[in-house]
């Protein structure tokens, strides 16, 4: 049997995309040794039970030193304790990485802790589901989906390579980009969609009893395909608000705009505005899907 890429590779937080991770992992025989440390006993013990990782822990001080790989799966929000929490125990030549969804954050509050000689690479897949904790976990989750890494100047090129090798085995496209651009560019994919599905959820709660039940029942007119977005982890969420805020704050802007001009047309009657805007919209989703990404 030839080598594992990896030795032991430590996960920092055990729940959906820890969990994913790890079984891709262990799916493609990538590491001898997987091990977990989570704040969450119910997450360490289901993490166990389903044999999802080879041991668990809630002191990263008994996992950390091992590992040759620690890949940080906490909400952003957390990122800067785990930060000072794993570097008293990280030895040199370990990769450290992460999977937040947003960047800029992530090389501001856990940058700081990683010692001279330990190599850190953010990273952030574009793909998920609205599930939480390790039960939800899919080893075929990445698969053909884009692995965005945010390498800062001066990163070591061999543990670029090692780590864009463990991403692409698994199945998934790298690309790597400036932590700026990817935080602006997640913003307008990811984050406003969020935004606007947690507010449409939002609004059609607030209506009285009686719409509310037929908004239940009519959902497949449009509805539903929000709830699911909207059904998506409240912390993880919150988290990602508040780290992403300039970028945020700018599409909304934007959006804010454009929907005040539909609602003109509409006020109006122009129906070729909406016509125009509504052709240049079905094109975009044409292109997701002969991009395979539908
Ligand atoms: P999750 O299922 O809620 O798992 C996160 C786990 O981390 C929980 O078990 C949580 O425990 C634990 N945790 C929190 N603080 C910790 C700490 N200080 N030390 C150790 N463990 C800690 O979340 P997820 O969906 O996997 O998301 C994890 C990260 O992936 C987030 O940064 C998110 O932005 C990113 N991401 C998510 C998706 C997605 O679709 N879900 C996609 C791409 C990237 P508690 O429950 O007790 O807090």
């Amino acid at each position: 049997m030839s080598t594992p890429l990896f030795d032991t590779v430590c996960f920092i937080g055990i729940g959906h995309i820890g969990a994913s991770l790890a079984k891709a992992i262990r799916q493609h025989g990538l590491a001898r040794r997987l091990l977990a440390v989570d704040a969450s006993a119910t997450a360490r013990e289901v993490a166990l039970e389903l044999g999802i990782v080879d041991s668990v822990d809630s002191d990263p001080a008994h996992a950390v030193p091992d590992a040759d790989l620690v890949v940080v799966c906490t909400p952003v929000g957390a990122i800067e304790s785990v930060g000072i929490a794993i570097a008293p125990y990280l030895r040199k030549g370990t990769i450290v990485t992460d999977v937040g969804s947003v960047k800029m954050a992530v090389v501001r509050d856990l940058g700081p802790s990683i010692p001279e000689g330990v190599h850190f690479i953010p990273g952030h897949p574009i793909a998920g589901t609205e599930n939480s904790g390790p039960a939800s976990g899919l080893a075929d989750l990445f698969k053909g989906r884009w692995q965005i890494l945010t390498p800062l100047p001066g990163t070591d090129e061999k543990a670029l390579k090692k780590l864009t090798t463990l991403w692409k085995t698994i199945g998934a496209q790298v690309e790597c980009m400036e932590p700026q651009h990817h935080d602006r560019v997640l913003a307008i994919t990811s984050h406003l969609p969020h935004l606007i599905a947690y507010t449409i959820v939002g609004t059609a709660t607030d209506l009285e009893t009686d719409l509310s039940q037929e908004v239940i029942k009519f959902s497949a007119s449009g509805f539903r395909d929000f709830t699911r977005i909207a059904a998506s982890d409240p912390v993880m969420w919150r988290d990602i608000f508040l780290n992403n805020r300039e970028a945020v704050l700018e599409v909304i802007q934007r959006f804010t705009e454009d929907l005040t001009q539909l609602q003109r047309a509409i006020r109006w009657g122009e129906g070729d505005i909406l016509e125009q805007k509504f052709a240049t919209t079905r094109a975009v989703r044409r292109a997701i899907i002969d991009a395979k990404q539908a």
